[in-house]
């Protein structure tokens, strides 16, 4: 017999999706006071928040005549017609989170708005309205919320232990504590913690999110692009370390879950980072509501974008333009003492410019230098081939000079960074890389080199020839020219690469293979040779890092030095 729920039921069932643990209660709580507009957000449990949790804020409060309807479902302040959906400014819209609290918990409110004399009170327990009556007049709203779940055992079977669920609840303060750096919020465990942050800006809350004492770790890149405005805050690319990984998504200060904005971001740390799994940062987004649409769940941390693309073009290359600006040492100098009207818009393209022009080219590194200015791009003519080569220690750092600096160069990661570019270059223009055949093939266990298979058209163009040679084994009977030993080890660092997409796969496998074949630390080269790579060094590149991110060179301007030995 099919029959029409209860309302209670239909309550129930609603806040099985919205409420799931402590967390998911204190996140609408905390949205809630974020809509009342208050200035200081106050949190506080017992028993990670199964026990009692508290939010208190001094925002606009509750009219009250209006308490009955905080506990009705879809009873809201915030929306009123169809079309508000389309233009949503508040955290909350649905209007289910307070009554969906109400039907699972024992709910105590005490609220007053500055227009009455006396405050009120209200009670709901388990989805029972137990009355409301005057009380105390106290600024903005406090709800307590008792013994979550003690009716529905089947619920709280999935809580984790109080520790746990305090640490979420934990978790859930701080990123919101984040996003509005500008309010007064404080956290008060019954047992240990006790936390109070006063008003501050972005990046110091960010480096308080991130534990991070030393603000020079961090970097900030921000830009407007298309309708969105990115900005980002985060460990810079060598100090990233898979211990301490973490990204964080806001959308109009909603946090929000988002693969590929996630991917985005990493997209644009690849050349620039090791490893941009490791990336430790917040993205905050800005955008018209009427570009995307947050009503996708509950919980609102899912959006749908109108014209996902262009986001996450943004976002790549917001990041990327401050990221190359992080390793530009050597334009500066240039730009000072030769370019003389307005230099820096010359030599240090806003990021308006530097948006319009990579993204054809992929490789901001490159296109940096080849579309500059045809001004500054003779300028950079002219200091180029003006390295001199003058010696080495331990056949792995070089020293060299140029102009009025001298600089120290790794040799690794110098030629690496060279090979690479020139990989590169001849991949985009011939769709294709030389390849040598292999005096004597070698052969690979196929269970650990399978992927591989997956990957032969593009190994193959890369100049590798890779067939299954019997039910074990692979045979590779022709490698990248370039590459003249660690077949087998380039071969395994590129069946470890993530294959996001074609783009980042093949930035990553050429980067691979211009690894292995660049000279190790400890390589003997002889004097021409060095010049050789150094003259080709400043033709390709100003970017002071590796493919991998690490640093190529350390440069010490004459002014430092003079400064170092008490000169000037
Ligand atoms: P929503 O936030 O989607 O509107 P809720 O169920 O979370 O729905 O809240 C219902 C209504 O209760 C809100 O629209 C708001 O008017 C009121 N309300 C809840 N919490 C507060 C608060 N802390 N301060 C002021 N008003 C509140
Ligand atoms: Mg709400």
């Amino acid at each position: 017999m099919i029959r029409k729920l209860a309302p209670h039921i239909i309550q129930n069932i609603a806040a099985g999706e919205l409420v799931e643990r402590p967390a998911s209660v204190l996140k609408e709580l905390i949205e809630n006071s974020i809509d009342a507009e208050a200035s200081q957000i106050k949190v506080e449990h017992e028993g990670g928040g199964i026990r009692l949790l508290r939010v208190s804020d001094n925002g606009h409060g509750i009219p009250a005549d209006e308490l009955e309807l905080v506990f009705e479902s879809h009873a809201t302040s915030k929306i009123q017609f169809v079309e508000d959906l389309h233009k949503i400014r508040t955290m909350g819209f649905r209007g289910e989170a307070m009554g969906s609290i109400a039907s699972v918990a024992r709910v105590e409110l005490w609220t007053s708005t500055p227009q009455s004399d006396t405050g009120s009170r209200a009670e709901i327990q388990f989805g029972k309205w137990m009355g409301k009556k005057p009380a105390d007049r106290r600024e903005g709203t406090e709800i307590v919320v008792r013994d979550l779940f003690e009716k529905l055992p089947a619920r709280r079977k999935f809580l984790k232990s109080e520790a746990s669920e305090a640490r979420q609840l934990y978790q859930v303060f701080k990123r919101y504590a984040l996003v509005y750096p500008e309010k007064q919020w404080s956290f008060f465990e019954s047992s240990n913690r006790k936390i109070q942050l006063g008003p501050s800006t972005f990046m110091e809350r960010c480096l308080w999110y991130f534990g991070e004492s030393d603000p020079k770790y961090f970097f900030e890149a921000e830009g407007e692009y298309g309708p969105w405005r990115v900005q980002y805050m985060g460990r810079q690319p060598r100090y990233l370390q898979a211990s301490r990984r973490g990204l964080l998504l806001f959308l109009n200060r909603r946090p929000i879950k988002d693969r590929s904005l996630e991917f985005a971001v990493r997209r644009a740390f690849e050349g620039f980072a090791e490893n941009p799994q490791d990336v430790m940062g917040a993205l905050f987004i800005e955008g018209s509501p009427e570009i995307f649409d947050v009503n996708v769940h509950p919980s609102k941390t899912e959006v749908r974008f109108q014209d996902a693309s262009s986001l996450f073009s943004a976002i790549v290359h917001g990041i990327r333009s401050q990221l190359s600006k992080l390793h530009l040492p050597s334009f500066k100098s240039v730009s000072l003492s030769t370019s003389q009207e307005n230099p820096k818009s010359e030599l240090e393209p806003t990021f308006q410019q530097k948006i319009s022009f990579s993204i054809s080219s992929p490789n901001i590194s490159s296109s940096n230098l080849e579309k500059l200015p045809l001004h500054a791009q003779s300028l950079n003519e002219n200091f180029e081939s003006q390295f001199e080569y003058l010696g080495s220690v331990q056949n792995t750092f070089w020293l060299a000079k140029r102009d009025e600096s001298l600089f120290l160069f790794d040799q690794h990661a110098l030629h690496e960074r060279i090979l690479y570019e020139q990989l590169m270059k001849e991949f985009k223009e011939k769709e294709r890389l030389a390849s040598q055949r292999l005096l004597f093939p070698i052969q690979l266990p196929l269970d650990e080199f399978e992927s591989l298979l997956e990957m032969e058209d593009l190994l193959e163009s890369f100049g590798f020839e890779i067939r299954q040679w019997d039910s074990s084994r692979l045979r590779i009977s022709a490698v990248p020219a370039i590459l003249k030993r660690e077949y087998r080890e380039a071969l395994t660092a590129i069946a470890e690469c993530e294959i996001q997409s074609r783009e980042s796969f093949l930035r990553e496998s050429l980067a691979r293979i211009a690894c292995h074949s660049a000279l190790r630390a400890h390589d003997p080269v002889k004097r021409e040779q060095a010049q050789t790579i150094l003259g080709q060094f400043s033709s390709n590149d100003a970017l002071g890092h590796c493919p991998h991110g690490r640093p190529t060179f350390i440069r010490f301007d004459f002014n430092e030095l003079e400064k170092f030995f008490h000169r000037s």
